[in-house]
């Protein structure tokens, strides 16, 4: 199987503190500060481990922090885009920093947005912070594909339908609806709806236009590398599963 992307994960301090995050799952010493390094831990054997097997999709994203907080964010980007000049470059973030940090979100080629709830008891149940980012203006402003993602525990289930609804309301065109690895829960999600199409075992409905996917990490095959933070790369979509590190299982956010 070829590799469908390849992940630069960042480590340090968040500015959000969710009580699901991948990077607890992680050893610490995977997660060893990276925010003000350049080049990263790795970075060029990375880059050749990218090119040898030809990978197309470039993913940053984070195990305990935000990719936008990462300080050298346009620099590396216009780094790997140098090297790698045929891949795509995508940023999964909390959108925190999306308009302060409006010309770095918008040189990726898109953007995923992990966003649980618009209401703000809501969202501090799930990120840890009662301020919950301006959505509607981030799509605004946007001047790539952005596609939101929405983790479904107990505290948001209930308000799904009106989620749905506004997110539509405010222009998101592709909505991921997420159930977290080894949740054994099943949620019931868009039930009086007929997928109208699936990916990789995952039911895509179609809701007034919106693209609405119903991902399931259980049932879903990826192949990634992964560039860690202390500089180990990974062969494994599953983080935890990582060899080098072989804690628990998890998945990589977004
Ligand atoms: S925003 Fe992401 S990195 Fe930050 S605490 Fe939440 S899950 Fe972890």
């Amino acid at each position: 199987m070829s590799h469908d992307f390849a992940n630069i994960l960042f480590a340090g301090p968040c500015n959000r503190f969710c009580p699901f995050c991948i990077g607890k799952e992680l050893p610490d010493r995977a997660n060893e500060e990276n925010l003000n390094l350049y080049p990263l831990r790795n970075q060029d054997a990375f880059i050749r481990e990218v090119q040898r097997l030809d990978i197309r999709e470039i993913v940053m994203t984070g195990t305990t922090t935000d990719p936008q907080l990462y300080r050298h964010e346009e620099r590396l980007l216009s780094e790997m885009r140098r090297q790698l000049p045929h891949a795509r470059f995508s940023v999964h973030t909390n959108g925190v920093l999306a308009l302060r940090k409006l010309e770095a979100f918008n040189s990726y080629d898109r953007a995923c947005i992990s966003f649980p709830s618009f209401r703000s008891d809501t969202y501090e149940k799930m990120m840890g912070s009662r301020i919950v980012p301006d959505l509607r203006s981030i799509l605004r402003e946007s001047r790539i594909p952005v596609k939101v993602s929405c983790v479904i525990n107990e505290h948001n289930v209930h308000e799904l339908d009106d989620f749905i609804l506004e997110a539509h309301s405010i222009g998101v065109r592709r909505l991921v609806l997420r159930k977290l690895f080894g949740e054994t829960r099943t949620w019931d999600v868009l039930k009086d709806r007929i997928p109208e199409s699936h990916y990789r075992d995952n039911p895509v409905y179609n809701v007034d236009g919106m693209e609405v996917t119903y991902w399931d990490f259980d049932r879903t095959t990826s192949k990634s590398i992964n560039l860690f933070p202390d500089g180990t790369i990974g062969p494994s979509y599953l983080l935890a599963a990582t060899p080098a590190f072989m804690a628990r299982s998890s998945a990589i956010p977004g």
